[in-house]
């Protein structure tokens, strides 16, 4: 298995990193996004109901006026008729906002709120017939009748803000609390308004409440009573808002100490026997004004209902925003951050590697690029670059190293004094020459007569001149053919392959001659004549071999040296496979080719 590929790695896991930085961003963003939606739709919400809301209590409201007027005479009330119409038109404002909500216009529903208005509508026109009617010509029972048809219209209206106080609660589950508690003061206040209607025409036409009417006002009272007990335990629980606790003692205080416990008072008394005394407009009025402190706390609850979805959806917002910067910082960071990984650390350690690979295969540096600016990283350069100069030094130290042992070889296998070879030098040349010639080998060895009597005459030092020269005089001769090895001593040899004994022998005679024919001169000495003799050794291939020919050559020497020295010999044999007939000289046992003496 191959292993992992470090770059594979690196662009699979910035893909990947990418990906799911994308996939995160778009996930908070769609969450906030949803949350100011909700937020925003909550608000909407919260508009719907409070319109529902306002039409509802609108309607409540317009009794008030309408059954003051209904108890007194319009000629000489112009100002109660005034408040009626104002009344009527903020009612109708109010409608028609009701109307215009995107969710009352399904078909079911504006069929629910016309049926709201042309009831409204049938009920103002027996009002308004009722007012023109002198005072003394207006029935108790119709009063009542007008005030009762007044109230259900409320219960009609009821489902709107029903339903617009559901969806709120609906899409913002942490407003129901606020939700239930508008609707239920505003129920209280309905009901504390609804208390004097209950027995406000017996009142005004002076007449003592018939046990009926009395009733029903007790039965109201009690509703009051039991919605305050639900609304007060629960407002006491509202504790964390400055304003509550004020409004609640204003309710309790203006409304329960005062106007309540007062009109219940006067319907106890007056269902008993009736008070002349009694002014039932100032009455009305009074009451009227301590339920104010119900309709104040219901629209606290209002106001706080929207400033906390007001909140949600500044939150909402700040969330949306926040999200958004920080989707945008990762898109754009993570990328970034990939590509400065890349160029500072990854891309300089892929070079620094074949860097390396290039040390450990002795293969020339490659060019390394920006190495980044990452410490670390740097140093590791460094610590390439120590090993480079580590490998140059060695580099230069194989050089040396091997010049030295060329040079040893050249000096193991090479004479100091003559510069020709040694007999170690001698024998790698022979083995190399055998294996490149193709038919004979030839050896020649070339020994100085008396040489001993030359350093005893001259001196040792002029026998290493001689010596020298010899060398010189054998390498000239010789040519490029011959191999010129100092074979010992003042013994010389020379190897020639592909050559006939013939040859070999002229090439001992110009080697013998060229000895004897110029002495050495030595300088603070002078000339020094000497002469040499060469025994002559040659085999044709594939049975030449070096160490016969040498004993052949030495053989021949020695004859050279026996038969009077300087001149040159080959034995019997050879002269009989190679030399010419006349050459030979069978009574003897070494004939002398050439006689120089
Ligand atoms: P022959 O004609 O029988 O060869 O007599 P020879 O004197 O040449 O032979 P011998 O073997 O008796 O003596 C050789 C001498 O060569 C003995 C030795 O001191 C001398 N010799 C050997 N090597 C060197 C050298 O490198 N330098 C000098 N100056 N003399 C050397
Ligand atoms: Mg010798
Ligand atoms: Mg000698």
């Amino acid at each position: 298995m191959t292993g992992l590929n470090a770059l594979w790695l690196f662009r699979v896991g910035g893909v990947v990193l990418v990906g799911c930085t994308v996939a995160m961003a778009w996930s908070a963003l769609d969450n906030s996004l949803h949350r100011s939606a909700t937020a925003d739709e909550s608000l909407r919400r919260i508009g719907s109901f409070e319109i529902a809301f306002s039409a509802l209590s609108a309607i409540a409201a317009e009794r008030q006026p309408t059954e003051a007027l209904l108890a007194t005479d319009q000629r000489r009330d112009d100002a109660e008729l005034g408040r009626m119409r104002t009344a009527r038109l903020a009612t109708d404002r109010k409608l028609t906002r009701l109307r215009g909500l995107p969710e009352n216009l399904e078909p079911i529903v504006a069929a629910r709120l016309s049926f709201v208005e042309a009831r409204l509508a049938a009920e103002r026109q027996r009002v308004d017939a009722m007012v023109a009617t002198p005072l003394s010509a207006r029935r108790v029972g119709d009063q009542f009748s007008i005030i009762r048809g007044m109230i259900s219209i409320s219960e009609t209206a009821e489902p709107f803000v029903a339903h617009a106080a559901t969806a709120v609660s609906d899409t913002d589950r942490g407003l129901a609390g606020e939700v239930t508690m508008v609707r239920l003061l505003g129920a209280l206040h309905e009901a504390a308004l609804r208390l004097p209607s209950e027995v406000m025409p017996t009142l005004a036409a002076g007449q003592i409440i018939p046990p009926d009417q009395a009733m029903a006002a007790y039965r109201t009272q009690q509703r009051i009573l039991a919605l305050w007990d639900v609304g007060a335990s629960q407002i006491e629980r509202d504790n964390q808002d400055s304003r509550f606790a004020p409004a609640l003692e204003a309710i309790r205080g203006r409304y329960f100490g005062t106007g309540f416990s007062f009109l219940s008072r006067i319907v106890e008394r007056q269902s008993l026997r009736v008070n002349p005394a009694l002014d039932i407009r100032k009455t009305a009025e009074l009451y009227a004004e301590t339920t104010a402190p119900i309709a104040e706390l219901r629209d606290f609850y209002v106001e706080r209902m929207i400033a906390q979805a007001e909140m949600r959806q500044h939150e909402s917002l700040l969330a949306m925003l926040a999200t958004l910067g920080l989707a945008a910082t990762m898109v754009a960071a993570v990328p970034a951050l990939a590509w400065i990984a890349y160029r500072q650390v990854l891309r300089p350690l892929l070079q620094i590697r074949s860097q390396i690979q290039a040390i450990c295969d002795r293969e020339p540096r490659p060019v390394l690029g920006d190495a980044g600016t990452v410490p670390q990283v740097r140093n590791l350069v460094r610590a390439v670059d120590t090993l480079w100069d580590r490998e140059h030094e060695r580099e230069a130290l194989d050089v040396e190293r091997h010049r030295l042992a060329e040079r040893l070889k050249m000096l193991s296998e090479t004479d100091q004094l003559t510069g020709l070879a040694n007999r170690r030098g001698l024998d790698l040349a022979l083995s190399a020459m055998s294996a490149q010639a193709d038919d004979s080998l030839g050896f020649i060895l070339v020994d100085v007569d008396h040489f001993k009597s030359i350093n005893d005459r001259f001196g040792h030092s002029s026998g290493d001149r001689v010596l020298s020269e010899v060398a010189n005089r054998l390498t000239h001769v010789a040519g490029s053919d011959g191999m010129v090895a100092r074979y010992g001593g003042e013994e010389f040899a020379v190897a020639v392959a592909d050559r006939e004994i013939g040859t070999l022998l002229d090439l001992a005679e110009s080697i013998r001659e060229s000895i004897e024919a110029t002495p050495v001169v030595v300088p603070t000495v002078g000339s020094i004549a000497l002469t040499v003799s060469c025994g002559v050794a040659v085999e044709s291939l594939p049975e030449a071999r070096w160490d016969w020919l040498v004993e052949q050559a030495d053989a021949a020497l020695y004859e050279a040296k026996a038969s009077g020295r300087n001149r040159v010999r080959a034995t019997n044999g050879i002269l009989r496979r190679w030399g010419p007939a006349e050459r030979a000289e069978p009574d003897r046992q070494f004939p002398i080719t050439e006689d120089a003496a």
